[in-house]
């Protein structure tokens, strides 16, 4: 029975064979119950069973991280915005360069990008430090947000739980990842994130966003059509905007680390 509970997993999930997929998720007795709302309005189809930050919602598999938490090489053609020297690339002096990383500071604000880009391949290593008070969204939350709107949720879910759109590599309130695939907190994390950026016409969406992300060498999201900007407790929704923005780095009061940060040109090929 396992077994086969196991292959269907793997013939659900694309890309599921080529990983290790663990078939519980990494319990922490001292979690006595999961957060999120039941009284928010429900997902569009075709996941309309289940509401924004449904606690309900299906937990994904545990996959083993193929990430050993070195810093990644920069592509030949890829730019390379921090290295751990200096905070020439971002806008907000006020996160502190330690060990190499930058650090959210107490009240500093969300560091944002000097640039502006639309599709981008953006590659960032984080890391939630241990010790954190709390559990579920207090597990070191922060934040990849492209084009300074669609988060894409930095978190600790190793042993740690929460509704699923909000978990670790989600879409954050609309699209839980396929996998988690958290290493433990005080180990760095790696994001590799394919963004094809929205097309406006005006006011009207001409093309939605799409993205592809891979976390600590696993992919979790594969193309997957982002439905609007990141609204906690709404369904997600688009508002035109220009075909370039600055990406955020979020503070949400945790003292996460980021380091590693570099761009290059999107090659995946992204859209229908
Ligand atoms: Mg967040």
């Amino acid at each position: 029975m396992k077994k086969m509970l196991l292959l269907s997993v793997f013939a659900l999930c694309a890309n599921a064979a080529d990983y290790e997929v663990l078939d519980k998720n990494i319990r922490n007795p001292k979690q006595t119950y999961l957060n999120g709302f039941k009284n928010t309005p429900m997902q569009p189809a075709p996941n309309e069973q289940w509401h924004v930050h449904d606690p309900d919602r299906t937990q994904p598999p545990v996959a083993a991280p193929q990430y050993d938490g070195k810093t990644v090489p920069i592509p030949m053609d890829g730019t390379l915005l921090f290295d751990g020297s200096n905070l020439d690339n971002f806008t907000n002096k006020k996160w502190k360069l330690i060990d190499g990383a930058m650090q959210v500071a107490k009240k500093s604000g969300y560091q944002i990008s000097k640039e502006k880009y639309g599709d981008i391949h953006l590659h960032v290593e984080w890391m939630v430090p241990t010790g954190m008070k709390g559990w579920h969204q207090k597990q070191g939350n922060s934040g990849v947000f492209l084009m300074g709107r669609y988060e894409v949720q930095v978190l600790n879910c190793w042993a740690n739980r929460t509704y699923p759109d909000g978990m670790t590599g989600a879409i954050y309130a609309q699209q839980p990842p396929k996998f988690n695939v958290c290493r433990k907190p005080g180990e760095w994390n790696s994001y590799d994130i394919h963004f094809k950026a929205p097309v406006f016409e005006g006011k009207e969406l001409k093309s939605p966003a799409y993205i592809t992300v891979i976390f600590n060498g696993v992919k979790i999201h594969d193309n997957y059509e982002i439905k609007g900007s990141t609204n906690y407790r709404k369904v997600a929704s688009y508002s035109a905007h220009g075909s370039k923005d600055h990406f955020k780095l979020q503070d949400h009061g945790n003292p996460n680390m980021f380091r590693n940060i570099w761009v290059a040109p999107l090659k995946m090929k992204l859209g229908k």
